[in-house]
């Protein structure tokens, strides 16, 4: 019985120890799993990171490699396990330096690399070199000494950058410098002045009457020509200098390393040389000018925008001088430029003020001594300046766009002073004002607002006259032929002024529906004395009388040159001789005189 107790008890002990081991098993296995689990989701996570993940121990040799390795190195896991990264991934003009960074770690610990976010190049198994971002971690405890490194294959960012950084610095049709490029240049140019104690040229050019050629031959030829200026005026300068394009037909160039300001001449002739030779574009020959502007760092001034400033006005000097020439700045053009910055911000005011004010010419009826007709010229009453002339701020409102508000003013007061005048003293009263090319050309929408004004008030459009110039009608024939129609329709008549300083083609106005021709001034003025302007007044006069084009005569001053148009047949005239431009009443008065045939001191039979 104790045996078979004690047989029991060993039985009993066996089982147990056996239901032990089993749970003992159960619970190894299970860990194991886990552990398999988290070394396969470890091993996953190594495979799947967008990063390349590369290990290597602490001589370098490489012991982990994951697929995005793979990827962006060319190299299988297999090729380069236990190689060195010196001899595979790390391009040959860094290895130097990656050994003594390996070295000084292994000696004191530091890196410079360790835990920061650096960007650099690797080298791909077929040789060639690509950006990568690389981050490196190491683990350094008694039973692993290891790198970890993650690498990024940087390329398409990279170039998009380069794409984005070239959009932003260079013109893409001519693929010279932008103006942002060009600024930085200019920083970067000016410094290395400062450094070697020489002088740099700016230069700003712009092509003469560009937008002719473009409206005339298209965009397209426009742009290749374009390009061709480019072309030669970078062929001009030398490999230093920089040409860059500001924006339209605006192009700078710095010339670098000057000693002597009057070797920038022989430079500037050249550029305009270049630029004079034809350009044969398709089937297209195209002749340029272009004017330049130039000024000179430290001397004229320390400053990139002032430099900027001067460059422009020395430029704008150089046309206002006729074009296809160069002009150094002056301190006399900054002077000047800032008369003119001034006027046209007061200029800007002078509506608002109502600092003008319309002064009427009388334009006399040679045939008849009779007046029925007035010239309407602008006077603007400066506040400090008194009377300016419009001679002076007629241009400065054309270069501003000030001339369309202006221009608009001036019909509106001249057409309600003109029916006021056709009520109250005489029922043909006609003013004649004097219109902008630009108003032509550019303001459709202002003149629309007159035409609209006279059907609304009721005013007929032969209360007015209006004065364009002959260059109007040849530079931009097809958008004025329209605009002619316009006036015709609204009734209000057309004078060609100051002609014969122009083209004069007296055939080229048949195509057009001309009422008046105004002979300009000069060949009046020389009528006594000069065969020649006689002989042309006289041809100017019977020409368009052919044509059934009214002549007005301008700047009738002496008795001897209102006879001798009498004699031609001149049907109008204006001038000193019959009165000066003056104000609304003044005018007023005038006209009931002259017509009352009561004007004391002047000839009023003809000749
Ligand atoms: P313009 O149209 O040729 O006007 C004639 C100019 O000759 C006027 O000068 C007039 O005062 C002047 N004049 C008239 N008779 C004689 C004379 O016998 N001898 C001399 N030496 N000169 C005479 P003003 O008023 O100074 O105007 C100058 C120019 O300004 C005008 O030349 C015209 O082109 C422009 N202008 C005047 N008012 C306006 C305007 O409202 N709009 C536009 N766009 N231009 C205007
Ligand atoms: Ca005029
Ligand atoms: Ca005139």
């Amino acid at each position: 019985m104790p045996d078979s107790n004690f047989q029991f008890e060993e039985d009993e002990e066996k089982a147990q120890l056996e239901t032990r081991v089993k749970a003992l098993e159960i619970d190894l296995r299970q860990k194991k799993e886990i552990i398999l689990a988290q070394h396969t989701k470890l091993e996953a996570f190594f495979e799947s990171s967008i990063d390349a993940l590369v290990q290597m121990d602490f001589d370098g040799h490489i012991t982990g490699w994951n697929k995005q390795a793979e990827k962006i190195f060319g190299w299988s896991a297999e090729q380069i396990l236990d190689q060195k990264i010196e001899d595979t991934i790390i391009p040959v003009r860094y290895r130097t330096a990656h050994q003594k960074g390996m070295k000084r770690f292994l000696e004191t610990g530091e890196t410079s690399v360790m835990n920061n976010l650096i960007e650099i190049h690797a080298l791909h198994r077929d040789g060639h070199e690509f950006p990568v971002e690389l981050s490196v971690s190491v683990m350094d405890s008694p039973d692993l000494q290891e790198f970890n490194a993650y690498i990024r294959d940087i390329s398409e960012r990279k170039h998009a950058e380069t794409v984005i950084w070239n959009q932003t610095n260079f013109d893409s049709l001519t693929s010279l410098p932008n103006r942002n490029l060009f600024l930085q240049k200019l920083e970067h140019e000016i410094r290395s002045c400062d450094r070697s104690n020489q002088s740099l040229a700016l230069l700003y050019l712009d092509v003469d009457r560009f937008k002719d050629v473009n409206d005339s031959l298209g965009h397209d030829i426009g742009d290749l020509l374009l390009i061709e200026i480019s072309s030669r005026l970078k062929k001009t300068v030398r490999e230093i200098d920089t040409v860059s394009r500001l924006s339209g037909d605006e192009f700078t160039i710095i010339l670098g390393n000057i000693d002597d300001q009057l070797s920038v001449q022989p430079v500037c002739q050249e550029l305009l040389d270049a630029l004079a030779e034809p350009f044969q574009l398709e089937n297209e020959k195209v002749f340029l000018t272009a004017s330049i502007g130039v000024t000179f760092y430290p001397q004229d001034s320390k400053k990139i925008e002032s430099l900027q400033r001067n460059a422009d006005q020395a430029m704008y000097a150089a046309k206002a001088e006729g074009s296809n020439r160069y002009n150094f700045f002056t301190p006399e053009l900054q002077q000047r430029a800032l008369r003119k910055r001034r006027m046209i911000r007061d200029l800007r005011e002078a509506i608002d003020e109502a600092q003008f004010e319309i002064y009427y010419q009388p334009i006399i009826d040679l045939k008849r001594n009779f007046l029925n007709k007035a010239e309407a010229l602008l006077r603007w009453h400066h506040p400090v300046s008194g009377l300016v002339s419009p001679a002076v701020f007629i241009p400065i409102a054309e270069e501003t766009g000030l001339i369309s508000e202006i221009g608009s003013w001036v019909f509106y007061t001249a057409i309600e002073q003109a029916n006021r005048w056709r009520c109250e003293l005489n029922k043909d009263f006609q003013i004649s004002i004097n219109t902008s090319p630009l108003q032509w050309i550019d303001d459709a929408a202002a003149m629309s607002q007159w035409f609209k004004h006279l059907r609304e008030s009721g005013i007929s459009g032969q209360a007015m006259t209006v004065e364009i110039t002959e260059g109007l009608l040849m530079d931009a024939r097809d958008k004025i032929t329209n605009r002619l129609l316009d006036f015709s329709d609204a009734e209000i008549q057309v004078s060609i002024d100051d002609f014969g300083t122009g083209y004069s083609s007296l055939s080229y106005l048949k195509q057009f529906d001309i009422d008046y021709l105004k002979i300009d001034q000069s060949f009046v003025r020389n009528l006594d004395h000069d065969k020649n302007d006689l002989a042309l007044c006289d041809a100017i006069i019977v020409m368009a009388q052919k044509l059934g084009i009214k002549v007005i005569a301008e700047g009738v001053e002496t008795e001897n040159q209102d006879r001798l148009l009498k004699s031609f047949g001149c049907d109008f005239g204006q001038g000193y001789l019959y009165s000066r431009p003056v104000p609304a009443a003044d005018f007023e008065k005038l006209l009931s005189q002259w017509n009352a045939k009561d004007m004391s001191g002047l000839k009023k039979s003809s000749a």
